[in-house]
């Protein structure tokens, strides 16, 4: 990013010093199987087999709402007391399970075997299972190939964001190599909702960058190519793995803050365009018309939230950037933002816009972060479903993590939804308390 384009955000009010708490107890976040909600609907020829239990099951209908008139794309596989107690040979069955979902459904191109809490507690290698599955389907009667991949969503092992990191990287070594004269090319990487999606793409078309992939994509042919030649721009801060895959095999990460507010996307387009050495003039040209639809968006809200402070829980791993967005761009106070994760590479620049009396924690001791908020009470706390309700009762005004991962809120059109999103709620307790 060249200094000029740097500076679309403002300047630093770190010293570049961070100390981070770190918590390490109690976890109140969905699993990542969460993930499914919205990766099925971005991936349309793609079906997610969770092979788990009835609350499994009970946790993506009620997450995802039951479906009456469409096909669903996603299915659980129940694993049985039988199973658990080893009487039954999980892998015919899980076998039996696909074979009659691939007869039935010739459409689907991805088949994802989706681990749980319960596949791992009787230890089921659904890696191997796609592999020895894989190898039969190779093949389907249309004569295009199904792939069959496997990743693990257990509460165990992944909070919900971390399901679509998980995701993405078994999509990584699916993407076709690229020409070894390829010209540079760009890959998005992170599913965002396809309106969102369009926008950023007719943007960096606009911008003049010539080739632009996305990860995941819409259709499982359509998966760009990855090579020494690809830059790759993060469009969700939860992607430790998959960006790790896409390095591995060549791709160079784009240093970014995330693209968040009329500040935020107009710096996160403008890196884009560095990295393809693409005149500032242009850049600017090209941004200026979103960036101040955005910041006029962003002024209706900005006597509800400017001087009200707010506490991030530990939860989508979207906190940082969020709060960046919410000092820097609507003069909110964070008190303390904590994230499941901290990738300090990745948020780097979100980091060093935070204000630097930002309480920053990482990892989760619930107990703990909720004696903090009650000694804090702040105007506004983001956490989890669970925790929510508690906090309202003992009249704190909170704010669904979820709501924030499920609502398009990236990019400048979406820039004054993402503000009324932590408006509303200030709005409902002055109502109330009325
Ligand atoms: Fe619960 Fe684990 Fe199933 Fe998630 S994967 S719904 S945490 S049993």
């Amino acid at each position: 990013m060249s200094p000029a384009q740097a500076s679309a955000l403002a300047a630093s009010p770190r010293d570049g010093t961070l100390e981070v708490l770190r918590e390490r107890g109690q976890r109140e976040v969905f699993c990542g199987l969460t993930g499914i909600v919205w990766l099925h609907r971005k991936m349309q020829d793609a079906f997610f087999l969770v092979v788990g239990s009835r609350t499994c099951a009970h946790l993506l209908q009620s997450a995802a709402g039951v479906m009456i008139f469409a096909e669903p794309r996603f299915a659980t596989a129940i694993i049985e007391e039988r199973d658990l107690a080893g009487m039954a040979d999980c892998h015919a069955e899980l076998d039996r399970v696909v074979d009659r979902l691939l007869a039935r459904r010739p459409e689907i191109r991805t088949l994802f075997l989706v681990g749980s809490c319960p596949s791992e507690v009787i230890k089921l290698d659904l890696g191997n299972a796609a592999q020895r599955i894989g190898a039969r389907h190779l093949r389907s009667e249309t004569g295009e190939g199904v792939r069959i991949l496997a990743y693990s969503g257990s509460g165990i092992e992944t909070t919900f964001t971390e399901g679509e990191d998980a995701c993405l990287t078994t999509l990584v070594p699916e993407m076709p190599a690229e020409a070894a004269d390829a010209a540079p090319s760009l890959v998005m990487v992170g599913a965002l909702p396809d309106i969102v999606e369009d926008q950023f793409l007719r943007l960096f078309g606009e911008l003049g960058i010539a080739s632009v992939g996305v990860l995941p994509a819409r259709r499982a042919g359509a998966l760009p190519p990855v090579g020494p030649n690809t830059r790759y721009i993060l469009a969700q801060p939860f992607l430790g793995e998959t960006a790790r895959a896409l390095e591995d095999r060549g791709a160079v990460r784009i240093d970014a803050p995330f693209p968040f507010g009329a500040d935020g996307t107009a710096a996160w387009l403008a890196a884009a365009a560095a990295a393809f050495r693409i005149d500032e003039m242009h850049v600017n040209r090209v941004i200026a018309p979103g960036r101040e639809r955005a910041k006029r968006a962003l002024e209706r809200y900005k006597p509800a939230l400017e001087g009200k402070r707010i506490t991030f829980l530990p939860d989508s791993q979207l906190e940082i950037p969020l709060a960046r967005f919410l000092a820097t761009e609507l003069g909110m106070v964070p008190v303390e933002v904590g994230t499941p994760y901290l990738h300090r590479a990745h948020l780097a620049a979100d980091l060093a816009r935070l204000p630097a009396a930002t309480r920053i924690s990482e990892g989760q001791d619930v107990e703990r972060q909720l004696d903090r908020v009650r000694a804090d009470r702040p105007d506004l706390t983001v956490c989890g479903l669970g925790l929510a309700n508690p906090l309202e009762a003992e009249g704190l005004a909170t704010k669904w993590s979820i709501e924030l991962v499920f609502s398009p809120v990236h990019g400048f059109d979406q820039a004054g939804d993402l503000a009324e999103l932590f408006a509303r709620p200030l709005r409902r307790r002055d109502v109330l308390r009325i």
